[in-house]
């Protein structure tokens, strides 16, 4: 074996052993209530398809009619010939619907994250992140060169007593609208009153608010109420709830115009095909126009925790989709999240180092693709294997 196999075999071989190898399954079906996997049916509630809208007509009728007009590639980066027409209507149309100035696309949520921080900050400034922040978040501002600094989840007061220690210049907050992991929603009118107190900017990842949240689903800032003076930096993805690829920030004229400039996972990648973009629109219509989507899925978020509190199931403090199940002990989650698979069910088995030691748990994602019927066998399921 050469030196390099030897060495990554290793490496290898001590993840098997630690029991957090990973591997992939390979889903024959798109991406719907349920999956096709090795011949099977399976319930899926693991996919971040809040609204149902991965598989939605519509929106494959407009990626083809994008791809008609503007073939398959974009053909190069957004500053020498990437930018079309169609990036640049969708840009209009998620400024609008944020409420804000103006948008810039990105190609996924995790490059504009790295990009947008490092376009901020950098040596001598300060990052402040939520502990509980998403990895993209997390490696932006270890990138950054910035003094970068975690804040215990949520906690007011840490915020604050770790703003009050800097003499930074400029001073960037950063959180997850809703944590990922366990679909709680940060405290922002109250973290936008420590930063401006501060002199602190916020930035706020809405990756699984959008479409979600608010009365139009424009995300947390809708349903908090939040101007851009409160969250001048907000970012939210596309291949969640709007069921296409790609990310976006919103913000002021002077903030869009420095990520064109200085973010260099914008200007150094490719752009986002157009057609991506054209379904990226009609998503947005049906997003904005469809409030039963958001309805139904409340509901079916309503049911699941009634259901799960009857069974004794772990539930956490969250009433996004985002539904954790903590599973006391971190080997049992995979062994669980295998039995569920066998009764037809797939779930997100979430380990360290993803979560913290002793928090390894089911992430079951609801959407409104769902039935009733769907959630009560997946409690039925989840009841049989004694989670
Ligand atoms: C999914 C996610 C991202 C990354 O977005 P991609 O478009 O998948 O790269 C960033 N932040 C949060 C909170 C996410 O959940």
């Amino acid at each position: 074996m050469s030196s390099l196999d030897a060495t990554l075999q290793a490496g290898l071989d001590e993840r098997h052993q630690q029991h957090l190898y990973r591997q992939r399954v390979n889903v024959a079906s798109g991406c719907g209530s349920a999956l096709e996997v090795n011949g099977q049916s399976l319930l899926n509630f693991c996919s971040n398809d809040y609204l149902g809208l991965a598989g939605h007509p519509d929106i494959a009728a407009a990626l083809k009619a994008g791809v008609d007009n503007y073939g398959t590639g974009s053909g190069a980066s957004h500053l020498i010939s990437g930018h079309s027409v169609a990036h640049q209507q969708l840009e209009e149309q998620l400024a609008e619907f944020t409420g804000r100035p103006r948008a810039l696309l990105f190609s996924a949520g995790y490059m504009a994250n790295l990009g947008l921080i490092n376009a901020l900050v950098g040596r001598h400034d300060l990052v402040l992140q939520d502990q509980l922040n998403h990895a993209s978040l997390l490696d932006g501002g270890r990138l950054s060169r910035a003094d970068f600094k975690r804040y215990k989840h949520s906690s007011l007061s840490n915020l604050q007593t770790q703003l009050e220690q800097s003499s930074a210049s400029r001073k960037l907050v950063v959180t997850d609208g809703v944590f990922s992991m366990d679909g709680d929603v940060a405290p922002l009118p109250e973290i936008s009153a420590l930063a401006a107190e501060h002199n602190a900017w916020l930035m706020v990842d809405d990756a699984h608010g959008v479409g979600v949240l608010g009365a139009t689903g424009a995300g947390i800032v809708e349903q908090q109420n939040l101007s851009i003076e409160q969250v001048p930096i907000l970012m939210g993805t596309l291949g969640k709830s709007f069921g296409t690829f790609g990310a976006f920030v919103a913000g002021s004229e002077a903030l869009i115009e420095t990520l064109i400039q200085f973010a260099r996972s914008y200007i150094y990648t490719t752009a986002l095909p157009p057609s991506i973009a054209c379904a990226t629109s009609a998503s947005l219509k049906i997003v904005r126009e469809e409030q039963w989507r958001r309805d139904h899925l409340n509901l079916l978020v309503k049911r699941f925790r009634a259901g799960g509190q009857q069974i004794g199931l772990q539930l956490m403090a969250s009433d996004t989709p985002i539904q954790p199940v903590l599973i006391n002990d971190d080997l049992r989650v995979s062994e669980i999240s295998q039995q569920l698979r066998e009764k037809g069910v797939m779930v997100g088995a979430i380990r360290p180092p993803t979560v913290p030691k002793g928090s390894g748990r089911l992430r079951i994602c609801l959407s409104a693709a769902h039935s009733e019927q769907q959630v009560d066998q997946l409690l039925e399921a989840l009841e049989s294997v004694g989670a």
